[in-house]
Protein backbone atom coordinates (compact mmCIF):
# COMPACT_ATOMS: atom_id res chain seq x y z
CA UNK A 1 0.00 0.00 0.00
CA UNK A 2 1.29 3.80 -1.28
CA UNK A 3 1.66 6.22 1.72
CA UNK A 4 -0.64 7.99 -0.55
CA UNK A 5 -3.70 4.73 0.36
CA UNK A 6 -2.61 4.47 3.76
CA UNK A 7 -3.24 8.16 4.62
CA UNK A 8 -6.39 8.95 2.79
CA UNK A 9 -8.05 5.36 2.56
CA UNK A 10 -9.09 5.78 -1.04
CA UNK A 11 -7.22 5.31 -4.21
CA UNK A 12 -7.01 7.42 -7.41
CA UNK A 13 -8.21 6.54 -10.21
CA UNK A 14 -5.23 8.10 -12.12
CA UNK A 15 -2.93 7.66 -9.26
CA UNK A 16 -0.06 9.96 -12.06
CA UNK A 17 -2.26 12.92 -10.56
CA UNK A 18 -0.44 12.61 -7.35
CA UNK A 19 2.37 14.82 -7.69
CA UNK A 20 4.59 15.04 -5.39
CA UNK A 21 7.45 17.71 -7.19
CA UNK A 22 7.53 21.70 -7.76
CA UNK A 23 6.96 22.69 -11.55
CA UNK A 24 9.52 24.91 -12.86
CA UNK A 25 9.68 25.63 -16.38
CA UNK A 26 7.98 22.47 -17.41
CA UNK A 27 10.09 20.03 -15.08
CA UNK A 28 9.41 18.46 -12.36
CA UNK A 29 11.52 19.50 -9.52
CA UNK A 30 12.36 17.82 -6.53
CA UNK A 31 14.41 20.24 -4.73
CA UNK A 32 16.55 19.16 -1.54
CA UNK A 33 14.47 18.52 1.28
CA UNK A 34 10.61 17.22 1.57
CA UNK A 35 8.21 17.72 4.01
CA UNK A 36 5.07 16.09 5.15
CA UNK A 37 1.76 16.62 4.11
CA UNK A 38 -1.04 15.26 6.45
CA UNK A 39 -4.70 14.18 6.27
CA UNK A 40 -6.19 16.52 8.63
CA UNK A 41 -9.22 14.04 9.62
CA UNK A 42 -6.77 11.42 10.61
CA UNK A 43 -3.37 12.99 11.27
CA UNK A 44 -1.70 10.47 8.69
CA UNK A 45 0.41 11.22 6.31
CA UNK A 46 -0.67 11.43 3.00
CA UNK A 47 2.58 12.41 0.91
CA UNK A 48 5.95 14.21 0.80
CA UNK A 49 6.54 17.21 -0.97
CA UNK A 50 9.33 19.17 -2.37
CA UNK A 51 10.01 21.97 0.24
CA UNK A 52 11.38 24.25 -2.22
CA UNK A 53 13.72 27.50 -1.68
CA UNK A 54 14.46 30.77 -2.76
CA UNK A 55 16.44 29.04 -5.75
CA UNK A 56 13.88 27.83 -7.05
CA UNK A 57 11.63 30.65 -6.23
CA UNK A 58 14.27 32.55 -8.57
CA UNK A 59 14.42 29.82 -11.33
CA UNK A 60 10.69 29.58 -11.47
CA UNK A 61 10.51 33.83 -11.71
CA UNK A 62 13.12 33.02 -14.98
CA UNK A 63 11.03 30.54 -16.40
CA UNK A 64 8.28 32.81 -16.42
CA UNK A 65 10.12 35.65 -17.46
CA UNK A 66 11.63 33.32 -20.62
CA UNK A 67 7.90 31.99 -21.81
CA UNK A 68 6.30 35.46 -21.17
CA UNK A 69 7.29 36.60 -24.84
CA UNK A 70 6.04 33.65 -26.41
CA UNK A 71 2.85 33.47 -24.55
CA UNK A 72 1.66 37.11 -24.86
CA UNK A 73 2.14 36.41 -28.63
CA UNK A 74 -0.26 33.25 -28.63
CA UNK A 75 -3.69 34.32 -29.88
CA UNK A 76 -6.16 35.23 -27.69
CA UNK A 77 -8.35 32.28 -29.68
CA UNK A 78 -5.17 29.98 -29.04
CA UNK A 79 -4.65 30.55 -25.03
CA UNK A 80 -8.55 30.81 -24.82
CA UNK A 81 -8.69 26.86 -26.42
CA UNK A 82 -5.71 26.38 -23.91
CA UNK A 83 -7.55 26.87 -21.14
CA UNK A 84 -10.69 25.41 -22.41
CA UNK A 85 -8.89 21.81 -22.58
CA UNK A 86 -7.92 22.53 -19.05
CA UNK A 87 -11.92 23.11 -17.98
CA UNK A 88 -12.29 19.93 -19.66
CA UNK A 89 -9.43 17.88 -18.02
CA UNK A 90 -10.59 19.38 -14.14
CA UNK A 91 -13.99 18.32 -14.70
CA UNK A 92 -12.76 14.70 -16.82
CA UNK A 93 -10.58 14.05 -13.47
CA UNK A 94 -13.21 16.00 -10.96
CA UNK A 95 -13.83 12.36 -8.24
CA UNK A 96 -9.91 12.04 -8.01
CA UNK A 97 -9.56 16.36 -7.43
CA UNK A 98 -11.95 16.13 -4.94
CA UNK A 99 -10.56 12.88 -3.57
CA UNK A 100 -7.22 14.39 -2.82
CA UNK A 101 -8.76 17.87 -1.58
CA UNK A 102 -10.73 15.92 1.15
CA UNK A 103 -7.60 13.55 1.96
CA UNK A 104 -5.60 17.05 2.41
CA UNK A 105 -8.47 19.93 3.38
CA UNK A 106 -10.41 17.66 4.76
CA UNK A 107 -13.81 18.54 3.67
CA UNK A 108 -16.54 16.60 2.82
CA UNK A 109 -16.51 14.50 -0.61
CA UNK A 110 -19.39 16.62 -1.57
CA UNK A 111 -18.19 19.42 -0.80
CA UNK A 112 -14.28 19.34 -2.41
CA UNK A 113 -16.72 17.87 -5.44
CA UNK A 114 -18.61 21.62 -5.22
CA UNK A 115 -15.55 23.01 -5.29
CA UNK A 116 -14.12 21.16 -8.40
CA UNK A 117 -16.62 22.17 -10.09
CA UNK A 118 -16.67 25.65 -9.18
CA UNK A 119 -13.13 26.30 -9.45
CA UNK A 120 -13.26 24.72 -12.95
CA UNK A 121 -15.99 27.33 -13.65
CA UNK A 122 -13.30 30.18 -13.52
CA UNK A 123 -11.01 28.38 -15.70
CA UNK A 124 -14.34 28.39 -17.95
CA UNK A 125 -15.43 32.25 -17.24
CA UNK A 126 -11.72 32.87 -18.05
CA UNK A 127 -11.58 30.93 -21.30
CA UNK A 128 -14.29 32.66 -22.93
CA UNK A 129 -13.56 35.97 -21.52
CA UNK A 130 -9.81 35.71 -23.51
CA UNK A 131 -11.48 36.60 -26.32
CA UNK A 132 -13.14 39.76 -25.34
CA UNK A 133 -9.98 41.54 -24.25
CA UNK A 134 -10.95 44.30 -26.65
CA UNK A 135 -9.40 47.71 -27.15
CA UNK A 136 -10.80 50.84 -27.32
CA UNK A 137 -10.70 53.54 -30.37
CA UNK A 138 -11.76 57.09 -28.77
CA UNK A 139 -12.90 60.06 -30.16
CA UNK A 140 -10.47 63.06 -29.52
CA UNK A 141 -10.54 67.08 -30.35
CA UNK A 142 -8.33 66.93 -33.37
CA UNK A 143 -9.45 65.54 -36.38
CA UNK A 144 -6.41 64.87 -37.53
CA UNK A 145 -5.66 62.34 -34.74
CA UNK A 146 -7.00 59.02 -33.66
CA UNK A 147 -6.97 57.82 -30.56
CA UNK A 148 -6.41 54.05 -29.35
CA UNK A 149 -6.36 52.23 -26.02
CA UNK A 150 -4.58 48.86 -25.66
CA UNK A 151 -5.10 46.07 -23.11
CA UNK A 152 -1.92 44.11 -22.40
CA UNK A 153 -0.47 41.69 -20.04
CA UNK A 154 0.58 43.26 -17.12
CA UNK A 155 3.55 40.92 -17.19
CA UNK A 156 4.90 37.88 -14.67
CA UNK A 157 2.37 37.26 -12.13
CA UNK A 158 2.82 35.74 -8.48
CA UNK A 159 -0.09 33.88 -6.99
CA UNK A 160 0.19 32.92 -2.75
CA UNK A 161 -3.10 30.97 -1.99
CA UNK A 162 -4.29 29.27 1.16
CA UNK A 163 -5.91 26.17 2.58
CA UNK A 164 -9.14 26.33 2.93
CA UNK A 165 -10.05 26.42 -0.70
CA UNK A 166 -6.89 24.48 -2.32
CA UNK A 167 -8.51 24.29 -5.74
CA UNK A 168 -10.76 27.63 -6.50
CA UNK A 169 -8.08 29.85 -5.07
CA UNK A 170 -5.86 28.88 -7.62
CA UNK A 171 -7.93 28.91 -10.38
CA UNK A 172 -9.42 32.02 -9.68
CA UNK A 173 -5.97 33.42 -9.88
CA UNK A 174 -4.23 31.18 -12.74
CA UNK A 175 -7.03 31.40 -15.05
CA UNK A 176 -7.55 35.36 -15.81
CA UNK A 177 -3.49 35.66 -15.64
CA UNK A 178 -3.09 33.03 -18.82
CA UNK A 179 -5.85 34.45 -20.03
CA UNK A 180 -5.02 37.60 -20.40
CA UNK A 181 -1.33 36.30 -21.43
CA UNK A 182 0.50 36.42 -18.28
CA UNK A 183 2.97 33.57 -17.02
CA UNK A 184 2.60 32.97 -12.86
CA UNK A 185 4.59 31.56 -10.49
CA UNK A 186 2.30 30.24 -7.72
CA UNK A 187 2.62 29.23 -3.92
CA UNK A 188 -0.16 26.86 -2.81
CA UNK A 189 -0.25 26.68 0.89
CA UNK A 190 1.86 24.38 2.41
CA UNK A 191 -0.64 22.34 4.00
CA UNK A 192 -3.03 21.56 0.70
CA UNK A 193 -0.02 21.77 -2.17
CA UNK A 194 -1.28 18.44 -3.46
CA UNK A 195 -4.49 19.82 -5.19
CA UNK A 196 -2.57 22.76 -6.70
CA UNK A 197 0.26 20.11 -7.81
CA UNK A 198 -2.84 18.07 -9.39
CA UNK A 199 -4.26 21.27 -11.47
CA UNK A 200 -0.66 21.78 -12.64
CA UNK A 201 -0.10 17.95 -13.84
CA UNK A 202 -3.38 18.76 -15.98
CA UNK A 203 -1.99 22.32 -17.44
CA UNK A 204 0.88 20.14 -18.56
CA UNK A 205 -1.18 17.65 -20.37
CA UNK A 206 -3.59 20.27 -21.70
CA UNK A 207 -0.74 21.65 -23.73
CA UNK A 208 -0.40 24.97 -22.11
CA UNK A 209 3.49 25.65 -22.49
CA UNK A 210 6.32 25.23 -20.23
CA UNK A 211 7.10 27.89 -17.86
CA UNK A 212 3.31 29.60 -18.07
CA UNK A 213 2.36 27.93 -14.82
CA UNK A 214 4.97 27.59 -12.74
CA UNK A 215 4.61 25.77 -8.67
CA UNK A 216 6.60 26.46 -6.45
CA UNK A 217 5.51 24.40 -2.89
CA UNK A 218 7.35 24.69 0.20
CA UNK A 219 6.95 24.24 4.01
CA UNK A 220 5.74 26.64 6.65
CA UNK A 221 9.26 28.10 7.58
CA UNK A 222 9.78 28.94 3.93
CA UNK A 223 6.63 31.04 3.20
CA UNK A 224 8.33 34.31 4.55
CA UNK A 225 11.28 33.56 2.85
CA UNK A 226 9.71 32.83 -0.72
CA UNK A 227 6.80 35.54 -0.38
CA UNK A 228 9.82 38.26 0.96
CA UNK A 229 11.58 37.18 -3.07
CA UNK A 230 8.31 37.15 -5.03
CA UNK A 231 7.81 40.72 -3.21
CA UNK A 232 11.10 41.75 -4.15
CA UNK A 233 11.51 40.67 -7.77
CA UNK A 234 11.39 43.18 -10.17
CA UNK A 235 10.27 40.78 -13.18
CA UNK A 236 6.98 40.07 -11.00
CA UNK A 237 4.43 42.92 -12.06
CA UNK A 238 1.72 41.57 -10.10
CA UNK A 239 1.26 39.80 -6.81
CA UNK A 240 -2.18 38.11 -6.34
CA UNK A 241 -2.78 36.79 -2.73
CA UNK A 242 -5.67 35.31 -0.94
CA UNK A 243 -5.10 34.50 3.08
CA UNK A 244 -4.95 36.58 6.53
CA UNK A 245 -5.11 40.25 6.43
CA UNK A 246 -1.72 40.48 8.70
CA UNK A 247 0.34 38.29 5.57
CA UNK A 248 -1.66 40.26 3.12
CA UNK A 249 -0.74 44.07 5.04
CA UNK A 250 2.85 42.26 4.98
CA UNK A 251 3.27 41.72 1.55
CA UNK A 252 1.78 44.79 0.43
CA UNK A 253 4.52 46.43 2.75
CA UNK A 254 7.12 44.23 0.69
CA UNK A 255 5.92 45.30 -2.50
CA UNK A 256 6.39 48.43 -2.48
CA UNK A 257 10.03 48.52 -2.79
CA UNK A 258 8.57 47.24 -6.92
CA UNK A 259 5.73 49.15 -7.18
CA UNK A 260 3.81 45.83 -7.48
CA UNK A 261 0.12 45.97 -8.77
CA UNK A 262 -1.71 43.80 -5.64
CA UNK A 263 -4.91 42.08 -5.74
CA UNK A 264 -5.64 40.73 -2.18
CA UNK A 265 -8.82 38.66 -1.05
CA UNK A 266 -7.87 38.88 3.53
CA UNK A 267 -9.99 38.16 5.92
CA UNK A 268 -13.74 39.18 6.52
CA UNK A 269 -16.36 39.38 9.23
CA UNK A 270 -19.63 39.16 7.47
CA UNK A 271 -22.78 39.99 9.43
CA UNK A 272 -25.96 37.52 9.16
CA UNK A 273 -28.59 39.80 9.51
CA UNK A 274 -32.48 38.75 10.06
CA UNK A 275 -35.15 40.93 10.35
CA UNK A 276 -38.31 40.35 11.73
CA UNK A 277 -40.11 39.96 8.80
CA UNK A 278 -37.88 37.06 7.36
CA UNK A 279 -39.04 33.93 6.37
CA UNK A 280 -37.55 32.02 9.02
CA UNK A 281 -36.71 28.32 7.46
CA UNK A 282 -34.90 30.35 4.39
CA UNK A 283 -32.77 32.54 6.90
CA UNK A 284 -31.84 29.58 8.92
CA UNK A 285 -30.91 27.30 6.09
CA UNK A 286 -29.02 30.38 4.58
CA UNK A 287 -27.28 30.75 8.00
CA UNK A 288 -26.38 27.07 8.11
CA UNK A 289 -24.99 26.93 4.55
CA UNK A 290 -23.08 30.19 5.14
CA UNK A 291 -21.65 29.26 8.67
CA UNK A 292 -21.24 25.53 8.78
CA UNK A 293 -20.11 24.96 5.05
CA UNK A 294 -16.13 24.24 5.26
CA UNK A 295 -16.61 23.90 9.01
CA UNK A 296 -16.46 27.75 8.93
CA UNK A 297 -13.26 27.68 7.43
CA UNK A 298 -14.40 30.41 4.66
CA UNK A 299 -13.74 34.22 4.29
CA UNK A 300 -17.47 34.44 3.59
CA UNK A 301 -18.55 33.09 6.18
CA UNK A 302 -21.45 34.53 8.52
CA UNK A 303 -19.27 35.53 11.55
CA UNK A 304 -21.98 37.72 13.34
CA UNK A 305 -25.77 36.52 13.21
CA UNK A 306 -27.49 40.19 14.50
CA UNK A 307 -31.24 39.40 14.88
CA UNK A 308 -34.15 41.60 15.30
CA UNK A 309 -36.03 40.76 18.35
CA UNK A 310 -38.78 39.85 16.68
CA UNK A 311 -37.80 37.05 15.20
CA UNK A 312 -34.90 35.89 17.99
CA UNK A 313 -35.82 33.67 19.84
CA UNK A 314 -37.41 31.48 17.11
CA UNK A 315 -34.17 31.98 15.24
CA UNK A 316 -31.95 31.21 17.70
CA UNK A 317 -34.22 27.53 18.48
CA UNK A 318 -34.41 26.75 15.11
CA UNK A 319 -30.47 27.13 14.18
CA UNK A 320 -29.17 25.78 17.25
CA UNK A 321 -31.39 22.44 16.37
CA UNK A 322 -30.25 22.61 13.06
CA UNK A 323 -26.58 23.02 13.89
CA UNK A 324 -26.70 20.23 16.37
CA UNK A 325 -28.19 17.46 13.74
CA UNK A 326 -25.12 17.76 11.78
CA UNK A 327 -22.79 15.41 11.37
CA UNK A 328 -19.47 15.47 12.12
CA UNK A 329 -16.87 12.93 10.42
CA UNK A 330 -14.11 12.15 8.19
CA UNK A 331 -14.96 13.51 5.03
CA UNK A 332 -14.61 10.68 2.58
CA UNK A 333 -17.44 8.80 4.44
CA UNK A 334 -21.14 9.17 3.32
CA UNK A 335 -23.25 11.74 4.96
CA UNK A 336 -20.96 13.59 7.01
CA UNK A 337 -21.66 17.28 6.85
CA UNK A 338 -18.65 18.73 8.87
CA UNK A 339 -15.00 17.41 8.54
CA UNK A 340 -12.15 18.21 10.90
CA UNK A 341 -10.20 21.85 11.49
CA UNK A 342 -7.32 21.97 9.63
CA UNK A 343 -4.98 21.71 12.39
CA UNK A 344 -4.68 21.76 16.15
CA UNK A 345 -3.88 25.51 16.30
CA UNK A 346 -7.55 26.14 14.62
CA UNK A 347 -9.30 24.01 17.04
CA UNK A 348 -7.58 26.04 20.11
CA UNK A 349 -8.52 28.41 18.33
CA UNK A 350 -12.18 27.55 19.21
CA UNK A 351 -11.72 27.05 22.30
CA UNK A 352 -10.74 30.02 23.28
CA UNK A 353 -13.22 31.79 21.04
CA UNK A 354 -15.47 30.06 22.85
CA UNK A 355 -14.50 30.67 26.54
CA UNK A 356 -13.81 34.21 26.07
CA UNK A 357 -17.92 34.71 25.13
CA UNK A 358 -18.69 32.57 27.75
CA UNK A 359 -16.64 34.81 30.24
CA UNK A 360 -18.26 38.22 28.74
CA UNK A 361 -21.65 36.37 29.13
CA UNK A 362 -22.88 34.98 26.19
CA UNK A 363 -24.85 31.61 27.02
CA UNK A 364 -23.80 28.00 24.99
CA UNK A 365 -26.67 26.87 22.79
CA UNK A 366 -25.52 24.30 21.01
CA UNK A 367 -21.58 22.64 21.11
CA UNK A 368 -18.41 24.40 22.42
CA UNK A 369 -16.37 22.12 22.59
CA UNK A 370 -14.34 19.13 20.47
CA UNK A 371 -15.60 16.11 19.15
CA UNK A 372 -12.57 13.99 19.31
CA UNK A 373 -9.33 15.17 18.58
CA UNK A 374 -10.02 16.72 15.16
CA UNK A 375 -13.34 18.24 14.95
CA UNK A 376 -15.37 21.60 16.85
CA UNK A 377 -18.77 20.60 17.58
CA UNK A 378 -21.05 22.93 15.28
CA UNK A 379 -21.80 25.59 18.03
CA UNK A 380 -24.58 28.63 18.89
CA UNK A 381 -23.85 31.36 21.18
CA UNK A 382 -26.82 33.43 22.11
CA UNK A 383 -26.09 36.68 24.01
CA UNK A 384 -23.34 37.90 22.09
CA UNK A 385 -21.65 41.39 22.51
CA UNK A 386 -19.45 43.57 20.63
CA UNK A 387 -16.98 43.61 23.35
CA UNK A 388 -16.34 39.66 22.36
CA UNK A 389 -13.72 38.79 20.51
CA UNK A 390 -16.52 36.34 18.34
CA UNK A 391 -17.74 39.81 17.13
CA UNK A 392 -14.26 41.57 16.68
CA UNK A 393 -12.07 38.87 14.63
CA UNK A 394 -12.90 36.49 12.37
CA UNK A 395 -14.33 33.26 13.49
CA UNK A 396 -13.32 30.62 11.03
CA UNK A 397 -14.11 27.68 12.02
CA UNK A 398 -18.32 26.38 13.25
CA UNK A 399 -19.52 28.95 15.99
CA UNK A 400 -22.30 31.18 15.26
CA UNK A 401 -22.84 33.97 17.60
CA UNK A 402 -25.91 35.72 17.99
CA UNK A 403 -26.41 38.98 18.47
CA UNK A 404 -30.07 40.61 19.29
CA UNK A 405 -31.05 43.89 17.72
CA UNK A 406 -33.68 46.46 17.90
CA UNK A 407 -33.84 49.06 14.70
CA UNK A 408 -33.14 48.92 11.29
CA UNK A 409 -30.55 51.42 11.65
CA UNK A 410 -28.80 49.98 14.59
CA UNK A 411 -28.29 46.90 12.91
CA UNK A 412 -26.52 48.44 9.72
CA UNK A 413 -24.17 50.50 12.41
CA UNK A 414 -23.71 47.24 14.10
CA UNK A 415 -23.08 45.52 10.84
CA UNK A 416 -20.83 48.10 9.60
CA UNK A 417 -19.03 48.25 13.03
CA UNK A 418 -15.72 46.21 11.50
CA UNK A 419 -12.74 46.56 9.33
CA UNK A 420 -13.25 43.99 7.30
CA UNK A 421 -15.70 44.19 4.54
CA UNK A 422 -15.85 41.41 2.55
CA UNK A 423 -19.16 39.73 2.28
CA UNK A 424 -22.87 40.50 4.23
CA UNK A 425 -26.08 38.72 3.72
CA UNK A 426 -29.67 39.75 4.84
CA UNK A 427 -32.52 38.55 5.32
CA UNK A 428 -35.88 39.96 5.11
CA UNK A 429 -39.40 39.87 2.67
CA UNK A 430 -39.61 43.89 2.60
CA UNK A 431 -37.85 44.48 -0.81
CA UNK A 432 -37.57 48.46 0.16
CA UNK A 433 -35.60 46.99 2.99
CA UNK A 434 -33.49 44.77 1.02
CA UNK A 435 -32.48 47.39 -1.48
CA UNK A 436 -31.78 49.81 1.14
CA UNK A 437 -30.24 47.31 3.95
CA UNK A 438 -27.78 45.80 0.71
CA UNK A 439 -26.99 49.41 -0.29
CA UNK A 440 -26.07 50.46 3.21
CA UNK A 441 -23.84 47.60 4.15
CA UNK A 442 -19.99 48.61 3.45
CA UNK A 443 -18.47 45.53 1.57
CA UNK A 444 -18.24 44.36 -2.00
CA UNK A 445 -20.80 41.01 -1.78
CA UNK A 446 -23.95 40.77 -0.42
CA UNK A 447 -26.33 37.75 -0.43
CA UNK A 448 -30.00 38.89 -0.31
CA UNK A 449 -32.27 35.87 1.20
CA UNK A 450 -29.87 33.39 0.54
CA UNK A 451 -26.61 32.30 2.39
CA UNK A 452 -24.64 31.40 -1.12
CA UNK A 453 -23.01 34.10 -3.24
CA UNK A 454 -20.22 33.20 -5.19
CA UNK A 455 -19.98 32.87 -9.12
CA UNK A 456 -17.43 33.02 -11.43
CA UNK A 457 -19.82 35.26 -13.34
CA UNK A 458 -19.95 37.95 -10.36
CA UNK A 459 -16.86 39.66 -8.86
CA UNK A 460 -15.36 38.72 -5.52
CA UNK A 461 -13.36 40.45 -3.25
CA UNK A 462 -14.03 43.67 -0.07
CA UNK A 463 -13.94 46.75 0.61
CA UNK A 464 -12.02 48.24 3.60
CA UNK A 465 -9.45 45.92 4.63
CA UNK A 466 -10.47 42.97 3.48
CA UNK A 467 -8.54 43.71 0.37
CA UNK A 468 -8.19 45.19 -3.37
CA UNK A 469 -9.09 43.92 -6.69
CA UNK A 470 -11.82 41.78 -7.38
CA UNK A 471 -11.67 38.14 -9.11
CA UNK A 472 -13.78 36.30 -11.42
CA UNK A 473 -16.76 38.41 -13.50
CA UNK A 474 -15.87 40.61 -16.85
CA UNK A 475 -14.01 42.82 -13.95
CA UNK A 476 -11.47 39.96 -13.28
CA UNK A 477 -9.27 40.77 -16.16
CA UNK A 478 -8.41 43.74 -14.97
CA UNK A 479 -6.02 43.58 -12.51
CA UNK A 480 -3.71 41.10 -14.99
CA UNK A 481 -3.98 43.99 -18.05
CA UNK A 482 -2.25 47.49 -18.10
CA UNK A 483 -3.84 50.12 -20.35
CA UNK A 484 -1.64 51.60 -22.76
CA UNK A 485 -2.56 54.92 -24.69
CA UNK A 486 -1.30 55.47 -28.38
CA UNK A 487 -1.87 58.91 -29.88
CA UNK A 488 -1.66 58.72 -34.04
CA UNK A 489 -1.27 61.73 -35.60
CA UNK A 490 -0.69 63.03 -39.08
CA UNK A 491 -3.46 61.54 -40.09
CA UNK A 492 -4.74 64.00 -42.82
P1 LIG B 1 -3.45 30.83 7.43
O1 LIG B 1 -2.97 31.32 8.76
O2 LIG B 1 -4.89 30.60 7.39
O3 LIG B 1 -2.64 29.70 6.87
P2 LIG B 1 -1.95 32.73 5.95
O4 LIG B 1 -2.27 34.11 5.50
O5 LIG B 1 -0.91 32.61 7.00
O6 LIG B 1 -3.29 32.06 6.42
O7 LIG B 1 -1.52 31.83 4.71
C1 LIG B 1 -2.00 31.99 3.40
C2 LIG B 1 -0.87 31.75 2.44
O8 LIG B 1 0.16 32.69 2.70
C3 LIG B 1 -0.19 30.38 2.54
O9 LIG B 1 0.18 29.95 1.23
C4 LIG B 1 1.02 30.67 3.37
O10 LIG B 1 2.10 29.78 3.13
C5 LIG B 1 1.39 32.03 2.85
N1 LIG B 1 2.25 32.80 3.76
C6 LIG B 1 2.35 32.73 5.10
N2 LIG B 1 3.27 33.59 5.56
C7 LIG B 1 3.78 34.24 4.48
C8 LIG B 1 4.77 35.26 4.28
N3 LIG B 1 5.41 35.81 5.30
N4 LIG B 1 5.02 35.65 3.01
C9 LIG B 1 4.35 35.12 1.99
N5 LIG B 1 3.42 34.17 2.10
C10 LIG B 1 3.13 33.72 3.33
Amino acid sequence: MTLWEAGAGQPLDDPSLLRTDGLIGGRWTAGKVRHDISNPATGEPLAKVANLDEGDVEAAISAAASAFPRWRATSARQRSRLLMEWYHLIRRHEDDLARILTAEQGKPLGESLSEVRYGASYVEWFAEEARRLNGEIVPVEDTATRALVLRQPVGVCAAITPWNFPLAMVTRKVAPALAAGCPVVLKPSEQTPLTALALAELTVRAGIPDGVINVVPAARDRAAEIGAALCASPVIRHLSFTGSTDIGRLLMRQSATTVKRLSLELGGNAPFLVFDDADLDSAVEGAIASKFRNAGQTCVCANRFLVQDGIHDAFVSRLTERAASLRCGNGIERDVQIGPLIDERALRRMETVVTDALSHGAMLETGGQRIGQRHFAPTVLSKASHAMRCAQEEIFGPIAPVFRFRTEEDAILAANASEAGLAAYVFTRDMGRLIRVSEALECGMVGANTGRISNAELPFGGVKQSGLGREGSRHGLDDYVELKSITLGGLE
